[in-house]
């Protein structure tokens, strides 16, 4: 498999490439660019949220403590007082840092449900939802950067399925097609489980005619698309 420094460097090329292509066309300004790098960047690593090797996890868990302490920072605010705001906020670092890592380090098998397209799916849609309740975006921005989070989780799948071909003897290890996979075939129940907790996340998803809007636009510039 690859390993997380060729994770990261793919996915934040890969997000380079998205970032600048997209505002060059007009998809988004240069300012708006960077999130769209480093959501990339960040799905390029996710999928390895699985893996109980320590340095991916706790960098992993690291990074999402930060938007789930925003999140909360911006829904409680106006609920509580700045003390207690204070304490909830380092509860919940706390709590995403080192409990969820624990959990997911003893549930999850590596290369299972999490290195499946319906896991990116899942994240991406979330990224979606996040980005456009919690922020005042665009909902074509809001899609842009559930998109990025899922292309990077894509690279990341990509690699992992590249990499269990022997390239020298041309076989296949036995890990290749572990990785690039729609769903987990030999977990179906929580495969179901994660596809009801995707489909469950449609009523904060920015609206289809913002995504529709941002395809069009995209292909519009596209060399030799559809006009
Ligand atoms: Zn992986």
């Amino acid at each position: 498999m690859a390993n997380f420094r060729t994770h990261l460097s793919v996915a934040a090329a890969g997000g380079a490439v998205l970032a600048h292509g997209g505002w060059q066309a007009g998809l988004w300004s240069a300012v708006d660019s960077l999130p769209i790098l480093a959501l990339t960047a960040l799905g390029g690593i996710l999928p390895d949220i699985d893996s109980d090797s320590s340095k991916a996890i706790r960098l992993i868990f690291n990074l999402l403590a930060v938007p789930a302490v925003v999140a909360a920072a911006v829904m409680l605010q106006p609920r509580l007082s700045d003390g207690a705001l204070l304490l909830v906020c380092g509860a919940i670092y706390l709590g995403v840092r080192y409990v969820a890592g624990a959990v997911f380090a003893r549930f999850t098998v590596h290369r299972g449900l999490w290195h499946s397209l319906l896991a990116g799916a899942m994240c991406g849609l979330a990224t979606s939802a996040i980005s456009y309740r919690l922020f005042p975006l665009s909902e074509a921005l809001a899609w842009a950067h559930g998109g990025a989070l899922a292309v990077g989780f894509a690279i990341h799948l990509l690699l992992d399925e590249i990499y269990s071909v022997d390239l020298e003897g041309a076989r296949l290890k036995r890990s290749f097609g572990t990785a690039f996979k729609p769903f987990d075939f030999r977990d179906p129940g929580n495969s179901l489980a994660m596809l009801c907790v995707t489909l469950s996340l449609a009523p904060w998803l920015p609206s289809w005619d913002g995504l529709l809007a941002l395809a069009q636009q995209g292909q519009a510039l596209m060399p030799g698309g559809w006009r």
